[in-house]
């Protein structure tokens, strides 16, 4: 069975079901995906992801502020965050973390942001779900500076090699999407390939970034499977133990996730 370990099940494109996310989901379980982590990005979703956990037994979610959803007036109070991540589906705190990529006149707030989970994390001893872009220097030393025990992942990380490493050094899982797939993603591929099989995750960030072949639709979770069966050539493993070992790590992470024990 494989994890679909970051997805944004409330912002899917359902055409090709219907419109129906209990269809996408179903094609997902069908080709082998038995959980998805439904992840959190402002303060309107944390009631939809939440119900949507509720829904599924094979779903958790985590709550968060995305980098590029905080709001400059309004920083999210650590009380808020505090409420939301008590619940029982609620197993990671995020995304949050640094996109100096698209929002660089951000960097402040953001960082703001990004500390109040980190002390969420830290009072919760929930894993931290972090998205960085552009901002790998700063990325680290807020991570550093928290020192959580619990660690967390860099997602759909397309970082380098020493980035990698500098999160691995503090006990963080990297987790790769299908941007790897990616005809101009050799160095991304590189990364792929040393990290250790005890410290990857795979998602699709679906709705975003569809993986080859399909790159330009819309992305959905079954398509995890592809992003993992890529993987495992790449890393010359077979699909099965690439498979069982991702899981093993999500669940090593995600110590309060739902995961079925076989499926
Ligand atoms: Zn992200
Ligand atoms: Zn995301």
């Amino acid at each position: 069975m494989l994890v679909d370990s970051h997805c944004h099940l409330d912002r899917l494109d359902l055409t090709e079901h219907n419109g129906s996310l209990d269809a996408a989901l179903a094609a997902a379980r069908e080709r082998g995906v038995g959980h998805f982590l439904c992840i959190g990005v402002s303060a309107e979703n944390a009631t939809t992801v939440k119900k949507l956990a509720e829904r599924y037994s094979d779903v958790d979610c985590s709550v968060g502020i995305h980098p590029l959803d905080v709001n400059p007036g309004q920083i999210t109070a650590l009380d808020w965050l505090l409420k939301e991540l008590d619940h029982p589906k609620v197993v990671a705190i995020g995304e949050t973390g640094l996109d100096y990529h698209y929002e660089p006149e951000a960097a402040e707030v953001q960082q703001a942001s990004f500390r109040l989970h980190l002390q969420a994390a830290a009072q919760t001893a929930k894993p931290v779900i972090v998205h960085t872009r552009g901002a790998r220097a700063d990325t680290l030393t807020l991570l550093r500076e928290a020192q959580l025990a619990q660690g967390g992942v860099l997602h759909c990380f397309t970082e380098d090699w020493d980035m990698a490493r500098a999160a691995l050094d503090l006990g963080f899982y990297i987790s790769i999407s299908g941007i790897v797939t990616f005809r101009n993603a050799d160095a991304l591929r590189d990364v792929a390939r040393q990290v250790p099989a005890d410290r990857l995750l795979v998602e699709t960030d679906s709705p975003y970034l569809a993986p080859i072949p399909y790159r330009g639709k819309p992305n959905l979770p079954q398509y995890v499977r592809d992003v993992a069966e890529f993987l495992a050539v790449l890393r010359g493993e077979s699909y099965e133990r690439f498979a069982q070992q991702t899981t093993e790590n999500f669940k090593r992470l995600f110590t309060r996730a739902h995961v079925a024990s076989h499926s």
